[in-house]
């Protein structure tokens, strides 16, 4: 545990910096224990000045966005959570570069409105631009790495600003070399292509239609909960197939099996635990009735996926990442 001494000398020299922040106030699902020391970066340098200091005195430290994709531990982190609130984004003829703390729609609708194609995926993705490069974020056939040119970070522990090419980031279904690599994302540059405005405006709009039509937005979740099953070799669905005759072609063609899919086959829609529940309006999506806990969201993902592995023979990964564990 970090010493009270040690805290009391960091606000001396960081007198913004804000003690036992609830993370409830700052995730999508509401859900979260506190900071022990809590900071806004809203320039790069303040973000480098404020890591030097926490590496120096050995404070843990840990960067997010927009708490869209996090489970906060109920007794929060014992260290210095830094929210990345560098937001700019600027256009310049066919490329987009936004800092990590540009929020991913509306670096989508940027792009839109500068008649630039290819980031129409992004509009119904929450949360900002370091988040979504961090898991290679998408929906609806585009994620991020499609026009993704290239990603400034800074390295740790030596806080270098480094320019990596996309070649060099690793990037897979929901991963990237970030979920491995503690580098931190300033910024990512996409490369675009001209489009009408029009076109591309009306193709965003048939997005959030789609999401709101089929995914829960009346209560607070952090978008899906498992990865879709990717497998390589037909023996890994066996057990599955075996379970269930009519397994969609379409995941079998694309040998990934939707979770959502997977959580409706053994029943678990609309499961609760405390004030989780398991979406009624899609089996990903664990939603905050009310006060919920993240003991309790922690049961009931193990819950589910205890289910899956015994009835159907396969393991879910967890899509949302864990904070203070
Ligand atoms: C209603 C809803 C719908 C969603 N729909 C989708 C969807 O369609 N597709 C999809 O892919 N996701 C979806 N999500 C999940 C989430 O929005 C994405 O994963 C998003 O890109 C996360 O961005 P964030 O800024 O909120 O990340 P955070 O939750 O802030 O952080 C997530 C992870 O990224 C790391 N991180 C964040 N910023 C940085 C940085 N600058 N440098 C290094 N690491 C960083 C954090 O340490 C953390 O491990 C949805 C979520 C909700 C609530």
């Amino acid at each position: 545990m970090i010493s009270d001494q040690l805290v009391k000398n960091f606000r001396e020299r960081f007198p913004v910096v804000v003690e036992n922040e609830p993370m409830s106030k700052h995730t999508s699902l509401r859900i979260g224990g506190p900071a022990r020391l809590y900071f806004v970066a809203e320039q790069v340098d303040d973000l480098t000045n404020i890591l030097k200091a926490a590496q120096a005195d050995g404070i843990p430290f840990y960067v997010f966005g927009g708490g869209s994709n996090m489970l906060v531990s109920d007794q929060g982190f014992d260290g210095l959570i830094v929210q990345i609130a560098f937001r700019a984004i600027q256009v310049r003829r066919v490329t987009i570069s936004a800092f990590a703390g540009a929020v991913t729609s509306m670096v989508a609708k940027q792009a839109g409105e500068a008649g630039l194609a290819g980031l129409e995926w992004a509009t119904g993705v929450p949360g900002t631009i370091g988040g979504a490069v961090y898991g290679n974020s998408g929906c609806f056939g585009g994620e991020v790495k499609d026009n993704l040119v290239s990603v400034d970070v800074l390295t740790l522990p030596d806080l270098k600003r480094v320019a990596l090419p996309k070649a060099e980031c690793q990037f897979g279904y929901r991963d990237s070399r970030f979920k491995r690599e503690p580098h931190i994302i300033l910024m990512a540059t996409f490369g675009l292509k001209a489009g009408d405005f029009i076109d591309i405006r009306k193709r965003m709009d048939d997005i959030v239609k789609k999401k709101k039509a089929g995914q829960p937005y009346d209560h607070p979740s952090a978008g899906c909960m498992f990865k879709n099953f990717v497998y390589q070799d037909e023996a890994e669905i066996e057990i599955l197939k075996r379970q269930i005759k009519d397994v969609p072609a379409d995941m079998l063609a694309r040998k990934s099996i939707s979770a959502g899919w997977l959580v409706d086959q053994v029943g678990m829609r609309g499961e609760k635990i405390g004030e989780v529940q398991v979406s009624e309006k899609h089996g990903n999506f664990l939603v905050n009735l009310g006060s919920a806990r993240t003991q309790d969201v922690l049961m009931l993902t193990s819950k589910v996926k205890m289910k899956v592995r015994d009835e159907l023979g396969v393991m879910l990964e967890d899509e949302v990442q864990l904070v203070g564990f």
